[in-house]
């Protein structure tokens, strides 16, 4: 029927005849558009499942290991942040002080380029290097999606860096930040760690289940980012030497706990505190800053 020339003769005819053309012709481009869609929807759901599959766990990840020592001289301060919103009430389950409004967030920044900070990654704490100015880390759990909404451009304005600690089982999911989003904030100078698979507490699971969620987020993690995770946050700041073993056999060089103070001069870097940031912290009044 479509080999079928049109014939200029009747023009009501070939007015039909070139319709019908027309329509056929639309047909096939349509299933060639659905097909190629499918397509990509089966490769990028291959890609993730490739990306998500957990890695054979090592044996003997919580053989016994030596905590190490590492200097703080100059002090290195730690902020740890969750959401960068405004509380949202109502039914929200977490806690109202794990929210830090944009705008107090902004008055942070603000005051930490104007007294001279300048942003490095925990790597830095192994490795230092010279900088110009005043050493500071900024971390933030969980990889919540307001992170990328909020943080992420206000840390870009003030050409600040930042390490973020994914629940990696989460990336992708509601609320949380998804690949894209990890990929887009790596390049821009971002810095990932691994907050387990699914947040558990790490000293009331077994050895082996610890061993899966530590060192499994960090291989996944690193097939997502493309390069060497290195930076480990216990989840609800749980630790025990046991779990300390797993992190520090698993390849990790730091990791962050929740103990709200400052770190002493010598300290174990996978035992590292943190300074609680809430939404009413006035930097000005954080010794920990002050003195530096
Ligand atoms: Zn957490």
């Amino acid at each position: 029927m479509v080999k079928t020339r049109c014939h200029f003769g009747d023009f009501k005819l070939y007015w039909k005849c070139i319709m019908k053309k027309t329509f056929f012709l639309f047909l096939i481009l349509l299933s060639l558009l659905g097909t190629s869609l499918i397509m990509r929807r089966l490769f990028l759901s291959v890609q993730e499942n490739h990306l998500r599959t957990p890695p054979a766990i090592p044996a003997n990840l919580n053989s016994p290991v030596t905590p190490q020592k590492i200097s703080l001289t100059p002090a290195v301060p730690i902020l740890m942040y969750h959401h960068i919103q405004a509380y949202p009430g109502g039914q929200n389950p977490s806690s109202p002080s794990i929210f830090v409004s944009p705008e107090n967030f902004t008055a942070q920044l603000d005051w930490l380029a104007a007294n001279d900070f300048q942003t490095v990654t925990p790597a830095y704490l192994t490795h230092p290097e010279k900088i110009d100015k005043k050493p500071l880390i900024l971390t933030f759990d969980d990889g919540y999606r307001d992170v990328y909404d909020t943080a992420f451009p206000l840390l870009k304005k003030y050409h600040f860096q930042a390490t973020f600690y994914l629940i990696v089982n989460n990336i992708d999911k509601p609320g949380f930040l998804t690949q894209a989003q990890i990929l887009e904030m790596q390049q821009a100078g971002m810095n990932f760690g691994s907050h387990t698979l699914s947040h558990p507490n790490l000293t009331t699971i077994s050895d082996q289940k610890a061993a899966e969620e530590i060192y499994a987020s960090k291989k996944i993690l690193e097939q997502i980012t493309g390069t060497p995770v290195t930076d480990f946050c216990y989840p609800g700041g749980a630790i025990s030497q046991a779990v300390e073993n797993i992190v520090a056999n698993s390849g990790y060089t730091t990791a962050v706990t929740t103990v709200n103070e400052s770190n002493a001069n010598q300290v174990d870097p996978l035992r590292l505190n943190r300074l609680f940031i809430q939404n009413d912290t006035r930097f000005p009044d954080l010794p920990a800053l002050k003195k530096i």
